[in-house]
């Protein structure tokens, strides 16, 4: 069977070779940025949507400062939708009249529980990335390469997100991998 690549015309092809290629974004972290990625479970803990939104949106903020790119703004949801593939922990839509937009949803729809810390961060970071692809890398599309794994694996441990204290490193079933981030093509 062809490879997902070997299925993609000769100009998205290019678009994946660069964005396999590309295997961390540098950024020098903020000690407010730091300081907000250690509060974040706070925030998760009172399970409210707004003090989540609000602590999600300072990171975004945070990083769209740093590395000079338009911001996007984020909306954190209660329970994720699911089907048989799973639940969708996030979706990015480029533009949304005007500006780009990030969903996150908070509450597994399995368990109705609020998602562990580093679920969340890092669902919050993969759709980060998918923003960067267009405003940083100026890909014309945004592709889960390998490389696009290893730059959001990059933003996890350069701002912080392995060393903030938590027992709660859920890793999401097989099931939810295959379906856990959604990106609205423009
Ligand atoms: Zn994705």
């Amino acid at each position: 069977m062809p490879s997902f690549r070997q299925r993609l015309s000769p100009a998205r092809q290019r678009v994946y070779d660069r964005s396999n290629a590309t295997t961390s974004i540098p950024l020098k972290a903020s000690p407010e940025l730091r300081i907000a990625v250690g509060k974040l479970p706070e925030a998760l803990a009172t399970a409210d949507p707004h003090r989540v939104q609000d602590a999600s949106q300072y990171i975004a903020d945070e990083i769209c400062r740093l590395l000079r790119v338009p911001r996007v703004g984020i909306q954190v949801q209660g329970t994720r939708p699911s089907n048989a593939r799973g639940e969708l922990h996030g979706l990015y839509t480029p533009l949304n009249n005007g500006s780009a937009t990030i969903k996150v949803w908070m509450i597994t729809a399995k368990l109705g529980k609020v998602v562990a810390f580093k679920t969340y961060l890092r669902t919050l970071l993969h759709e980060i990335c998918h923003h960067l692809d267009y405003a940083l890398l100026r890909l014309s599309d945004s592709l889960h390469t390998d490389g696009f794994y290893k730059r959001e694996n990059s933003l996890f441990y350069q701002i912080g997100g392995a060393t903030v204290g938590s027992k709660a490193t859920a890793k999401p079933s097989d099931a939810e991998a295959s379906w856990s981030s959604g990106i609205v093509r423009s």
